[in-house]
């Protein structure tokens, strides 16, 4: 069934080639037990390995089954070795991480049988061989007899019509020897067994024909087999092919052309090869986990401050609503600006000095800060269509109309000369700020109006207000009648709030000035107060007068004087006694929860009260005046009548204490100052447009000091609160349609052309800045990580390397098995494949505890339980990522097994 024609295998190395066979010529019968007898070195082993296909000749031919061989491709060899060969080899080969029955099972295995089948044909196979009950052993704990008896199983279990056996019996003692040599001679009863032997007598003995070999030649043949005897033999065959088959062995061993092993297989061999080796295994799957860990916890971290900052939207949403200003300033400009700035380039020649133009400069700057800031035209079709906006949309909608009722609101208080006064809260910060400039720290005197702020309404959704505030005492001021405190978080107020509301006498606005200015800071200064009770505070009653009962014209020398129609013997307006009564209800604090709120510390009143001033002042006849006036009489109306040409404003002249001589028991004198009723100043709007060269005429200061006193009831601010982040977009949409081209209805009106409103979304802003920040930030640190990513991954590729080495011996018992060189690079990618999985789970787990312990580590400081937290989508591209770059790492150990020669693999010791 074999026949060997003039085969010559040479050797090249590197010094000479070696001529392992010289034109061996010889034929196989189909059933016989021939030993191969030779010295060392002879071609014994070399002769075996081309028969069983694991090396190929390099010259002449072999035929199986009167076919020859010189076509066979990688493919064939696989098929004939797995199906045809079995081979025992002197050191058994056994795979060290695998039991017994895996062993015997691995042939199996490549061939692409079933487990069941597998398992029931190696417990048959190693039944046979007398290992009963021996399955589950592991190499390392048989004798080397029964170590041999696996190795006959493990050929034995395909059954093969050919066993290799190269010096079986070489490494064992001289019993077991002759119970191995009866087990092959058993079985050589129903196929061809070729035994290459050291040893002439156990030759002798067993086998049925002897052939001896020298130099790479046969020299001879006890019972050679002639080209004659084989075309018989091929025709017995044949007749015997034609006759349907008897036993049931012979029909099972048709249908079997193939050897494949699925990729599954590869996958639980590798992982048993893993789990045998489990400390390394954990050890590199960590080490691999390093830099998965590394990126998944930036990418836990960004997820986790974008979580949180979108927590904290609709908080941000109360601090910066949505505003519509007359002044409004468009931030896309100031970053074009940014880069418009940039020269223009110039080709410069050597030896010469050139100019860069810082006017040109200048002026680029100019024209960008004027484009930064937009002039609003709040109409009041504008004002309409905004009141018409669904107002599902949002929670509280408040306009503004440039009031400071500063000037006419007045209040009791104690002056330093101990006499109780009803003045205004306009005088009070005069007052102060004139006592203030008599001490040497005159130049502090200014901050106390600018540091205090403005009485200001408050939105008039009380539901709103109290989503976010708690009533610390009293309720939420609700009628026109009624004013609140709004403390801060720590539950304070501005000692400058209090002095300017009246709440503090003079004396006790003395001690604290002692007391800040007093040398020894640790001294106690008699009479400071630091703290009121609700009591104190609550029940503070106010008074707002009209504009016209605050505020007369006189005609002097040709003048207009403005003043105040106070009188003050009787500290009251006379007969106009017409103000509305106000009284300080409640005293409300933010939420524990609000970080930003719709209110900041201070005094409130209502949106009621606001109305009642609009409907008061709506015909003043002293407004009236202020708006008749020309442009050239205002300016030259409003100049003092102390002479001085100071700020715009009412200059009225008020008497009062002072005491220059701080902490001492002096008596206070009496003293006169001017002060001035100011239009309200525009703010952060304003001094960017002053800043853009933009300044305020006098027509636009006229028309701001009589909104100042309520003068105006049209709207020149409105600021919307929406319903959510989510919605807010609702709003700027609604917002937006009055900009669109196109006809739009307000009421029973149809509007055509319409002058565009731009409106201000500070949180939009912020919020995309701070995500980018992030994204930016995540970025650096993800390209930082994956150095650790990139030293893993050479990491594995080299410990798979080391892998490839160990299991050399392993790779030559597949490919003599049959193992396709893709099966064994399967076996390899399986096995990195496992690690990066390992690495992937290892490197999320380790992220998600981590993200628990800082978590929990971090919820009370900033009242946010998931600062770290990990998208599940990111942790399995992770996990993907991972096992995508073992994979490639573990490519080139995996090709470099899969090429390994099985010859020279199985020679590897
Ligand atoms: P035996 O099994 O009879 O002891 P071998 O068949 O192993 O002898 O070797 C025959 C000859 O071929 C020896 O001289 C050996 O050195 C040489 N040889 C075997 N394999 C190789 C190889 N891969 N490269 C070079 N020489 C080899
Ligand atoms: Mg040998």
């Amino acid at each position: 069934m074999l026949n060997l024609r003039k085969i010559k295998k040479d050797y090249a190395t590197a010094s000479e080639t070696v001529h392992a066979l010289r034109g061996v010529s010889i034929a196989f019968r189909k059933n016989e037990f021939v030993s191969v007898l030779g010295p060392s070195g002879c071609g014994k082993t070399t002769l075996l390995n081309i028969i069983g296909g694991l090396d190929h000749y390099t010259d002449g031919d072999l035929l199986i089954n009167g076919k020859s061989t010189k076509d066979y491709r990688d493919r064939d060899w696989d098929v004939y070795r797995n199906h045809r060969v079995g081979f025992i080899f002197q050191s058994y080969n056994l795979i060290p991480h695998q039991t017994v029955l895996g062993n015997v099972e691995l042939a199996l295995t490549i061939a692409g049988i079933s487990k069941d089948e597998r398992v029931a044909r190696a417990k048959e196979a190693l039944d046979r061989v007398g290992l009963s009950g021996q399955y589950y052993k592991k190499p390392n704990q048989l004798s080397g007899g029964q170590c041999q008896r696996v190795a006959i199983a493990r050929a034995l279990v395909n059954d093969p019509e050919i066993l290799l056996a190269d010096e079986p019996t070489g490494a064992l003692d001289t019993v077991t020897s002759v119970q191995i040599m009866e087990l092959i001679k058993e079985i050589s009863a129903e196929r061809l067994v070729i035994m290459v032997t050291h040893n002439p007598e156990l030759a002798e003995k067993y086998s049925s024909r002897i052939v001896r070999l020298l130099d790479g030649e046969i020299t001879e043949d006890t019972d050679p087999f002639s080209d004659e005897d084989e075309v018989l033999e091929c025709q017995n065959q044949a007749t015997e092919a034609a006759t349907p088959p008897t036993t049931e062995k012979e029909s099972k061993k048709q249908p079997r052309e193939k050897a494949k092993m699925s990729l599954f297989t590869a996958f639980m061999l590798s992982l048993k090869n893993l789990l045998s080796k489990k400390g390394r295994t954990a050890m590199v799957g960590f080490a691999g986990s390093i830099g998965i860990i590394g990126i998944a916890m930036v990418l836990a971290f960004s997820a986790g401050i974008k979580g949180y900052i979108a927590s904290m939207q609709d908080d941000m949403l109360s601090g910066n609503p949505i505003t519509i200003t007359e002044t409004a300033y468009d931030l896309d400009v100031l970053s074009g600006m940014m880069d418009d700035a940039t020269k223009q380039e110039i080709i410069k020649q050597p030896n010469r000095v050139y100019i860069n133009s810082l006017i040109k400069y200048m002026v680029t700057m100019q024209d960008g800060l004027e484009n930064f800031v937009s002039h609003n035209e709040i109409t009041e079709d504008y004002v309409e269509y905004v009141k018409a906006m669904d107002p599902e949309f949002y929670q509280a909608m408040c306009f503004g109309y440039g009031i400071d009722i500063g000037a006419n609101l007045f209040t009791d208080y104690k002056n330093i000369a101990g006499e109780d006064m009803n003045v205004s809260v306009s005088y009070l910060t005069d007052m102060y700020t004139a006592l203030l400039s008599s001490t040497e720290y005159a130049s502090l005197a200014y901050l106390i109006p600018t540091l205090a702020p403005s009485i200001a309404e408050a939105p008039s959704n009380t539901e709103y207000v109290l989503d976010q505030y708690d009533v610390l005492s009293g309720k939420i001021a609700e009628g026109k009648n009624e004013i609140m405190l709004v403390v801060d978080r720590d539950d304070e107020l501005s000692d400058l709030l209090l002095v300017k509301y009246g709440y503090f006498t003079g004396d006790e606005f003395l001690t604290l000035i002692e007391d800040a200015i007093k040398e020894d800071k640790d001294a106690i200064t008699e009479g400071l107060r630091d703290s009121y009770s609700y009591d104190e505070l609550l029940g503070k009653t106010f008074t707002y007068y009209p504009t016209d009962t605050v505020f007369s014209t006189a005609e002097v020398m040709g003048q207009k004087v403005y003043s105040y129609s106070y009188d003050s013997n009787s500290a009251t307006f006379g007969d106009k006694a017409d103000g509305i009564e106000l009284e300080v209800v409640g005293i409300i604090s933010p939420k524990e929860n609000t970080n930003y709120g719709c209110l900041s510390s201070g005094i409130y009143y209502t949106e009621a009260l606001t109305d009642e001033i609009l409907r008061l002042n709506k015909d003043s006849s002293f407004i009236e005046q202020l708006n008749s006036l020309t442009a050239e009489e205002i300016g030259t109306s409003f100049t003092t009548s102390l002479g001085e040409s100071t700020l715009f404003g009412i200059v009225y002249m008020f008497d009062y204490y002072l005491k220059s001589d701080l902490g001492s028991d002096a008596e206070p004198t009496a003293a006169k100052s001017a002060g001035v009723i100011s239009y309200a100043s525009g703010g952060m709007e304003e001094m960017v447009a002053s800043s853009a060269g933009q300044q305020v005429t006098n027509t636009e200061k006229r028309d701001r000091l009589v909104r100042t006193l309520g003068g105006n009831s049209l709207a020149n601010s409105i600021t919307i609160y929406p319903l959510s982040f989510d919605s807010k977009n609702l709003v700027t949409d609604y917002l937006d349609k009055w900009n669109d081209e196109g006809s739009l209805t307000v009421g029973d009106k149809t509007l055509e052309a319409r002058a565009e409103v731009s409106y201000t979304d500070t949180l939009e802003l912020i919020i995309s800045i701070i995500n980018t920040m992030i994204d930016v930030i995540s970025y650096a640190l993800i390209a930082f990580t994956s150095i650790s990513l990139v030293v893993s991954t050479v990491m594995i590729g080299i410990i798979t390397y080391v892998s490839v080495v160990e299991r050399i011996k392993e790779i030559g018992v597949i490919r003599s098995l049959g193992g396709r060189k893709k099966d064994v690079s399967h076996l390899f990618n399986a096995e990195t494949f496992i690690i990066g999985l390992l690495a992937g789970i290892i490197g999320i787990g380790v992220t998600y505890l981590v993200s628990v312990i800082v978590n929990a580590i971090l919820k009370p400081l900033i009242g946010y339980a998931n600062i770290a937290a990990l998208p599940i989508s990111q942790a399995i591209l992770l996990v993907c990522v991972s096992i995508g770059l073992t994979l490639i790492s573990g490519l080139i150990p995996a090709s470099s097994a899969a090429k390994k020669d099985p010859v020279v693999a199985l020679r590897t010791e």
